[in-house]
């Protein structure tokens, strides 16, 4: 099928989206009747298709005789290439979470770019370039013309926070990249408004801007703000939401740099960005920036390495900075800046514990609708404010039981609890799926009186609105939010205020700046303090501030803003700097417990698992995986764990194996990891029944 080798044909590294395990060399070669540029993208034949790929950038250093090699079938030359610096980052990140080159570099382009040929493609460029924008754009070396909205005088804190920048940015050996900055300060402290100067400096130098944040959808007042303070600049954004033909089109607007400023969630990191002057992180701890499947990546930590490799400011902010930036920053490796308070001296709430053991208990029966937690919701309604509860379980109730034989209703698929939905009287697991009507009676004894144990936010929704007839209580979490459009119009309702109780799951404590919230309860939070994941308590400590921080924003109210906290365990450590709003001496004591237990960001860990029909399967297979590296020269410098079952062990029928791998240095888990890998395709084979493994480097949940 090869034709014919003509004495001027080049041989090429080419990436495509090979599966990793599939044993070829990455990326592929191919003929080319010349040399093309490195990033050119070029359709070629792949097995029996024919598909999209970059010429990588590097000479073959495969043995294979190029006549046997297939040629490049069409160049998208409509296209300018990706820049080195993209290859570079695409190499690095795929070697770090131990993927293939041309599985990363293919995953992170907007899928509709496969599927065009150099005619359709010439077309999209052009529809691209007419994005609508308010005035002229500057390319490179063109003189801009933009004037950017002023917005207010910067508070001294703020003042002091960016001529720190501006000196960073003019360090004396422009060939040093500028060190990361970790940029610490309350909500309403002005961290936005101190990424929104940084961005129209960077901006005024004719430079692409890349801001990062956790979900879109949750923060569109970010999206606003830069929109209004950026009005004469062409602005996109990349994230899932968007439609295939959308992604294309502002993807290619930044590839062609006529967008200015980027604004997405983690797969942005990836975006092509031939200016690219600045990056900011928003909320840098938030855990939606690790992708959670195949190249599990963190964008946060990629942002980092990428404006290290472009020599450019990385701006990570957050009020609960993750405890790996904040040890960073301990050790000087990140620059520290703080702003200390809110603007406009706003305090934040004051935060009380409610100890639930003073509850008078009646026949073990607990409530989260407790009586002081009444009276503090009736006066918010009578002075016309809006109270917020936080309850991280969605659902009427986790299980339903039968009282007479003790049966629950179990997903017969998962080693899960089905969770009994009222609003369409299903029982529904949250892992597989499995959804059945609620049965009439007990399906073991025939009792008709089974009752819902527990309680997620349906059923306090509905003790709400029992509890205050006439007040206007809205839920918010996956289940109300399911269809386009209704998580917004419910976040508009609240803002218009049209909602006097909200109810809601973590969804509700991210950045929404609501102005007359006055009470924030959070009703049942104390399951993170026990969690088997170690990080468990760190990321409550951050839900809770952040949800406090909905609190009070304005200054003559905040005086009377409360943060609830209802606990059997008021005397925690992680509870007693909450109400300190001490972030720092709560990241202190948790990074003491981290040093001396030997966690991150102390250690560096990766989590090998396994997924088969039996735990024999899945055991067998990590046994054996842990049995070849303990053969591998770096052995001796990590430890490796024997697996245990996943805290949800069976989903769908399939058992979840899981074994971890630590190492005091990050450089010899992944030469092990880089040893390793690869023989755990071929040792898959051999381990019949297995379905799927794969490995999370830096995981986010043991
Ligand atoms: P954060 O991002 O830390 O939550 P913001 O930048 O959103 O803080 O600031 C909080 C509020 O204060 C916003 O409404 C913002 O417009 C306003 N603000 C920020 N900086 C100033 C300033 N220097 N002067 C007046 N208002 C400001
Ligand atoms: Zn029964
Ligand atoms: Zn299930």
């Amino acid at each position: 099928m090869s034709e014919t080798l003509q004495a001027h044909d080049t041989v090429l590294r080419v990436a495509v989206d090979a599966p990793q395990h599939s044993g070829l060399i990455d990326p592929l070669d191919y003929l080319s009747p010349g040399p093309l540029p490195p990033g050119s993208l070029v359709r070629v034949p792949f097995g029996r298709r024919e598909t999209l790929g970059i010429v990588w950038p590097g000479n073959s250093a495969s043995e294979i005789d190029p006549a046997s090699l297939r040629p490049i079938q069409s160049t998208l030359d409509a296209l300018p290439p990706l820049s080195r610096t993209w290859c570079r980052l695409i190499e690095f990140a795929a070697s770090y979470y131990q993927r293939s080159i041309g599985e990363v570099a293919l995953s992170v382009l907007p899928p509709q770019l496969r599927d065009l040929d150099s005619q359709q493609l010439k077309l999209r460029l052009k529809r691209a370039a007419k994005l609508p924008v308010g005035a002229s754009i500057g390319s490179p070396g063109e003189e801009v013309s933009v004037t950017d909205a002023a917005g207010p005088t910067l508070n001294p804190a703020q003042a002091q926070v960016l001529a720190e920048l501006d000196a960073l940015l003019q360090a004396d050996v422009p060939q040093t990249a500028p060190a990361p900055v970790l940029l610490y300060g309350v909500t309403g402290s002005g961290k936005t408004e101190v990424y929104l100067r940084a961005a129209a400096h960077a901006l005024s130098q004719g430079r692409q801007v890349l801001v990062l944040v956790p979900e879109i959808n949750l923060t569109p007042q970010l999206e606003a703000r830069f929109a209004e303070r950026f009005a004469g600049r062409r602005m996109v954004s990349l994230h899932s939401g968007l439609t295939p033909a959308q992604r294309l089109r502002h993807w290619l607007s930044a590839h062609l740099g006529e967008a200015e400023l980027v604004l997405g969630t983690r797969l942005a990191v990836f975006a092509s960005l031939p200016r690219l002057g600045l990056i900011v992180v928003d909320e840098e701890h938030d855990p939606s920036y690790k992708q959670q499947d195949g190249a599990r990546y963190s964008a946060r930590d990629l942002a980092v390495y990428r404006a290290h490799q472009e020599k450019i400011p990385v701006i990570l902010g957050s009020a609960t900075p993750s405890l790996e930036s904040w040890q960073r920053a301990n050790e000087g490796r990140y620059k520290r800046l703080v702003l200390p308070g809110r603007i406009g001296g706003g305090a934040l709430p004051r935060v009380r514990l409610f100890d639930m053991k003073m509850l008078p208990l009646t026949k073990g029966v607990t409530t989260a609708l407790t009586a002081p937690l009444i009276q503090a919701l009736r006066a918010r309604l009578e002075r016309g404010e809006q109270s917020l509860i936080f309850l991280n379980r969605r659902g009427y109730a986790p299980v339903l039981h039968c009282g007479e034989c003790n049966w629950k209703s179990d997903c017969p698929h998962c080693s899960a609890w089905r969770v009994f939905h009222k609003g369409d009287r299903t029982l529904r697991c949250h892992h597989c799926g499995f959804t059945e009507r609620v049965p009439f009676a007990c399906p073991t004894c025939g009792n008709q009186d089974i009752a819902p144990l527990g309680r997620g936010t349906e059923r306090l929704e509905e003790q709400l609105a029992e509890t205050f007839p006439g007040a206007r209580v809205a839920r918010i979490d996956a289940d109300s939010t399911k269809h386009k459009g209704q998580l917004e119009a419910a976040l508009q309702a609240v803002h218009d205020g049209e909602v006097d109780i909200l109810v809601g799951t973590q969804m509700i404590t991210k950045g929404h700046d609501f102005r007359r919230i006055t009470l924030v309860a959070a009703v049942n939070p104390d399951g993170a303090l026990f969690s088997s994941d170690f990080r468990a308590p760190e990321r409550l400590f951050a839900l809770l501030m952040q949800a406090g921080g909905r609190a009070g924003r304005d200054a003559e109210q905040a005086a009377r803003s409360e943060m609830w906290v209802q606990t059997w365990h008021p005397e925690h450590a992680l509870y007693k700097a909450l109400v300190q709003h001490d972030f720092e001496s709560f990241a202190k004591s948790q990074l003491a417990e981290r040093a001396s237990a030997g966690l991150p960001p102390f250690a560096h860990l990766a989590l090998l698992r396994a997924e088969g029909r039996t735990v024999e399967v899945a055991k067998g297979f990590l046994d054996a995986a842990a049995a070849f590296a303990q053969q591998l020269p770096p052995a001796s410098q990590v430890l490796i764990y024997p697996c245990i079952p996943m805290s949800v062990a069976r989903v769908a029928n399939v058992e979840r194996m899981q074994m971890l791998v630590e190492a005091a240095s990050r450089g010899a888990l992944q030469h092990l990891l880089s040893m390793w890998m690869p023989e755990l395709h071929a040792l898959k084979r051999t381990h019949k029944g297995l379905l799927r493994w794969a490995v999370d480097v830096d995981p986010l949940a043991i």
